[in-house]
């Protein structure tokens, strides 16, 4: 393997190199500082290299051009072309092996196909942050062993970036061979990784695109690849996905979501909407969901489906959220006293340190009765946290707002691992809901929820409730609160307020 501080100990030659502008001198001055900083002692050329390059950078543009014999050349295009830590393929050596590859392929003749795959996992961060980067290293070498095991000659193996892996792989015209060629890849990526004594877990996600001979722009294939990696993630960890146009599409839509959330708070384009909770025992509203909507001046409505998601992962979600909770505090005064009004918040809400004073000035700057107000939070969260949301939640309660969580049943946790949270209620995601009409064990499932969740002091209630049926069948489970269209679709505060007002005359 031709590792950095080998080159280092070599000669420059031939680096003929047009620069647009002075930043791709600069950065190649830089990189090149980087570069000899892992050798022991700088090489002169180096040093006149740096320097060239530092001072084209402050010219602003230039050719560099070193002159030298031509097979020390070839050497030092190998050394970039591997990656110093596993020994496989670097970023830059993926691009001519993937042309080695295309020139195979022979689409009329239906020779084979050709496929990226990216795989990434996160936890190198964690594991080179607690274990040091010697550790972290020695799992991306691991990794990458497996995989090149794996892979044989059916194509070929590079770390392109931190954790990504990319696999160049020949595949036959069966669907059903590249998805198995796939999970076996992912699979294999993601064993536990043992180093001395300790066991270090991955998972990872894979996005795949098809390289056509007619066009290969490395750059392009990573995207895209990387794209439907990202796509692959929203399905939980483990998953992969295949490339389509579509999510190119969707990325810029995402994209314009971004830009528009913060004009939107400015244009006071967003509003809550409330749903009704119907007690049927009581026969009465106990509460209203707090739902925010999204007025777009040009767009019209925007379904907080599409947005919410965009505004947790590009951090606007703690501004929406603080807005939320505020115009919540302030609608929950106008609404009848026995409603309570239940806020949802996001994970990343949750996880900003400062949560619970925003929480502390809200109310006081309401004066609302913090036994009004139940925050919403989904469970995945709990169980990821574990010991940071027991102190939370339990801060939170302190303060007198109670806890449902939130689209019970679709995540991996069950009663017994929430056992150890504070909490007051749970809400049966529609889901469940749906499925209890035509399966009965649904329906004994959610008997038994219900008889836990009562058992540990909370409440439950159903949601998504569309039909009589639906509302008969979860009464017989023991779920006496309901929320659906069946017994209301979110409207405006002022016809809550007068649903309200008619209900009690
Ligand atoms: P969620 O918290 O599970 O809210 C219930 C969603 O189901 C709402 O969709 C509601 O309109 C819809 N729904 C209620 N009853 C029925 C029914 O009978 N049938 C059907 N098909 N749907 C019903 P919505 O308003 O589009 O909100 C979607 C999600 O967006 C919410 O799911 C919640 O996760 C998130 N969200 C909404 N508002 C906020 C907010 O203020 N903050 C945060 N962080 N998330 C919010
Ligand atoms: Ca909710
Ligand atoms: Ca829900």
């Amino acid at each position: 393997m031709f590792t950095i501080s080998q080159l280092a100990r070599h000669k420059f030659y031939r680096l003929g190199t047009v620069f647009s502008s002075g930043f791709g001198a600069a950065s190649l001055a830089m990189w090149a500082t980087t570069l000899f900083e892992t050798s022991a002692a700088l090489p002169s050329e180096a040093t006149g290299m740096v320097a060239g390059l530092a001072s084209l950078a402050g010219a602003g543009c230039a050719l560099a051009y070193f002159a030298g014999s031509d097979d020390t050349s070839e050497s030092y295009q190998k050394a970039i072309a591997t990656d110093p830590i596993t020994g496989i393929l670097s970023r830059d050596g993926l691009q001519p092996e993937l042309l080695k590859l295309a020139a195979a392929i022979d689409e009329k003749l239906k020779i084979h196909r050709l496929f990226l795959i990216s795989m990434d996992f996160d936890e190198l961060r964690d594991i080179n942050d607690i274990y040091g980067a010697e550790t972290g290293n020695a799992v991306l070498r691991v990794i990458a062993q497996r995989l090149k095991l794996l892979i044989g000659d059916a194509g070929s193996l590079a770390r392109t970036n931190g954790s990504e892996f990319v696999v160049a792989l020949k595949s036959g015209y069966d669907e059903r061979e590249l998805r198995a060629a796939v999970l076996a890849l992912m699979e294999t990526m993601s064993q536990p990784v043992r180093i001395g004594a300790v066991s270090y877990p991955v998972y990872a996600n894979g996005g795949v695109v098809e390289v056509h001979k007619s066009s290969i722009q490395i750059e392009k294939l990573l995207r895209r690849a990387a794209l439907a990696r990202t796509h692959a993630k929203a399905s939980g960890r483990g998953s992969y996905a295949i490339y389509h146009p579509e999510m190119s599409h969707q990325a810029s839509y995402r994209q314009w979501i971004e830009t528009e959330l913060t004009f939107a708070m400015e244009r006071k384009e967003f509003s809550l909407h409330y749903q009704p909770q119907f007690d049927v025992r009581k026969g009465k509203i106990v509460g209203y969901e707090a739902l925010v909507r999204w007025m777009h001046r040009e767009k019209g409505a925007i379904s907080p489906v599409e947005f919410i998601p965009v505004a947790e992962s590009c951090g606007f979600i703690q501004q929406l959220g603080s807005w939320v909770l505020k115009r919540a505090c302030h609608d929950a005064l106008r609404l009848p006293d026995s409603c309570k009004v239940s806020v949802n918040v996001s994970t990343t809400q949750l996880e900003c340190n400062d949560f619970l004073n925003t929480l502390r000035v809200i109310l006081a700057e309401t004066g609302l009765d913090p036994k009004r107000i139940e925050l919403e939070v989904t469970e995945s969260l709990l169980i990821r946290d574990h010991i940071n949301m027991r102190r939370l939640l339990r801060s939170i309660r302190e303060l007198g707002i109670s806890i449902a969580i939130d689209d019970f049943g679709t995540g991996y946790s069950n009663l017994i691992n929430l056992s150890e949270l504070e909490f007051d209620k749970i809400k049966i995601d529609k889901s469940f809901v749906d499925r209890v009409s035509v399966n009965n064990n649904s329906a004994a499932m959610i008997a038994t929820i219900v008889s836990l969740a009562h058992s540990m002091n909370a409440s439950v209630v159903a949601e998504g409730i569309e039909t009589e049926q639906q509302s008969i069948l979860l009464q017989a489970a023991g779920c006496s609160v309901m929320q659906g269209y069946y017994y209301g679709k979110p409207i405006p505060l002022s016809a809550a307020i007068t649903t309200d007002k008619q209900l009690a005359a």
